[in-house]
C-alpha cells in the first residue's frame, strides 16, 4: 500500500450519506489539522482503566486555540464571503468564544464587537478584569455589558442593534448568533473534526466532550454518524440539565445535516447527556470537577479549566472508573485555559 494509500480519507460506511457539501462551505483557517493526540498513561493506571486518549483541540497556534476555533472558521468564512468588515458575538464574561472571535477579527483586519453576558453571578475583580476579559482588550476587541445571562434571544436582538447602529455609521457587520433560529454553521468545524478522528484511526470504543451550546458535541456527532461510524459520544452537560439540553442537541444534528445536504444520520437514541457533573451551574465548580482539575495536573501535567473541561474530564474519570476497563476512551479537550486565571480562587480552594 502506498502511502497516500494509508493516508486517504476514510471512505464512509456502505449506506452512510457522508459530509455532503460540508467542504463547500467557505472556511478561514489558522491551524494545521490533526491536532495532537495525547495518551494518559498514568491517569489509566491510577483508575484502573483501558486507554484514555486525549484530542488536544486546546493546542493550536491562535490565542490560545480551543474547540470555538473550529467553529469559527466557518461563521468567518462566512463573513469574508460576504465582505464583513465587522464582527459581533455574544458570550459569558470569560467566554472564549469571543477570545477567538477578536483574534480571528485581529487576524484578518476586522474589528471585533463584544457582549458580554451577566451569566455568572460574581463581579470580583478577577472575574471581571482578568483571564479572556484582559485578552479582549490586549486583541483591540469593543466591549458591551448584557445585564442577563439565560437569555439567548435577547442577547442575540442586543447584537442586531448594535449591529444596525455599525451600518449606519457604514460599516459591514456580521454577527455570530448565539441561541437557536440560525443555522449552526459552527458545528459544521465538528463535523471536520469527527472526519479527522477516523482519518486518525484512533479506534475509540467511547468519545467524552463538554456539552455546552451543544455545537460541538452535536457536530462531532453528525460528523461521525454522516461516515457511518457509531462511537458513542458521550456530552456532559455544562449549561443546562439533561432535560433541557438533550432536545435542543436533537435539533441541532438535524439542522447541521440540513446545512450539509444529506438526510440527518443521527438517531435520537444516538444523543447522550450527562447532568451529573454540572451542580451548582454554568461556571460553578463542584467535588467531582475539582477532583478531575487535580488528577489531570498533578498525574499528566494536563490543565483543565474550570468552567467546561474540568466538568467534562470528571465525566470521563467517572466513566473510566465505573465502565469496562478494556476500553478506549477518547476525551476532547475543548481549550478554555485562561479562564484558568479568572477563577484563580475557585481553583485553589479546590485543591
Ligand atoms: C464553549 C466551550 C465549550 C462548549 O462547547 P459548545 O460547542 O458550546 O457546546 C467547551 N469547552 C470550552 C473550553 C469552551 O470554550
Amino acid at each position: 500500500m502506498s502511502k497516500t494509500d494509508t493516508l486517504a480519507r476514510p471512505d464512509r460506511a456502505p449506506g452512510a450519506p457522508g459530509l455532503g457539501c460540508l467542504d463547500d462551505f467557505p472556511r478561514v483557517r489558522f491551524f494545521d489539522a490533526p491536532t495532537p493526540v495525547e495518551r494518559l498513561t498514568r491517569l489509566e493506571a491510577a483508575l484502573g482503566a483501558g486507554p484514555i486518549l486525549v484530542k488536544r483541540d486546546d493546542c493550536q497556534p491562535l490565542a490560545f486555540g480551543g474547540n470555538k476555533t473550529r467553529q469559527l472558521e466557518f461563521y468567518f468564512g462566512a463573513a469574508q464571503a460576504q465582505g464583513s468588515d465587522a464582527v459581533l458575538i455574544t458570550g459569558a464574561t470569560q467566554s472564549n468564544y469571543c477570545r477567538l472571535a477578536a483574534a480571528f477579527a485581529a487576524k484578518l483586519g476586522m474589528d471585533c464587537h463584544i457582549q458580554l453576558e451577566a451569566r455568572v453571578p460574581r463581579s470580583d475583580p478577577a472575574y471581571k478584569r482578568s483571564g479572556n476579559v484582559l485578552l479582549f482588550e490586549m486583541l483591540g476587541a469593543t466591549l458591551y455589558d448584557y445585564p442577563h445571562g439565560e437569555d439567548e434571544a435577547g442577547a442575540d436582538a442586543r447584537l442586531e442593534e448594535i449591529a444596525d447602529d455599525l451600518r449606519r455609521n457604514g460599516k459591514t457587520p456580521y454577527v455570530v448568533h448565539l441561541g437557536p433560529g440560525h443555522p449552526p454553521l459552527g458545528a459544521l468545524g465538528y463535523a471536520v473534526a469527527a472526519r479527522e478522528i477516523l482519518e486518525d484511526g484512533l479506534g475509540a470504543d467511547e468519545i467524552v466532550v463538554s456539552s455546552g451550546s451543544g455545537a460541538t458535541h452535536a457536530g462531532l456527532l453528525t460528523g461521525l454518524r454522516a461516515l457511518g461510524d457509531r462511537t458513542p459520544v458521550h456530552g456532559i452537560c455544562v449549561r443546562r440539565d439533561a432535560e433541557r439540553q438533550r432536545p435542543r442537541l436533537i435539533e441541532r444534528c438535524g439542522e447541521i445535516a440540513d446545512l450539509m445536504g444529506i438526510p440527518n444520520p443521527v438517531r435520537p437514541e444516538d444523543v447522550i447527556v450527562d447532568d451529573r457533573f454540572l451542580a451548582p451551574g454554568y461556571g460553578r465548580m463542584n467535588p467531582p470537577t475539582a477532583e478531575a482539575i487535580q488528577l489531570a495536573a498533578r498525574l499528566e501535567g494536563l490543565l483543565l479549566d474550570p468552567v467546561y473541561t474540568a466538568k467534562s474530564f470528571a465525566g470521563l474519570v467517572d466513566r473510566a472508573r465505573t465502565g469496562p476497563g478494556d476500553k478506549t476512551r477518547l476525551y476532547i479537550h475543548t481549550g478554555g485555559l485562561p479562564a484558568l486565571f479568572a477563577y484563580a480562587d475557585d481553583v485553589r480552594e479546590a485543591l
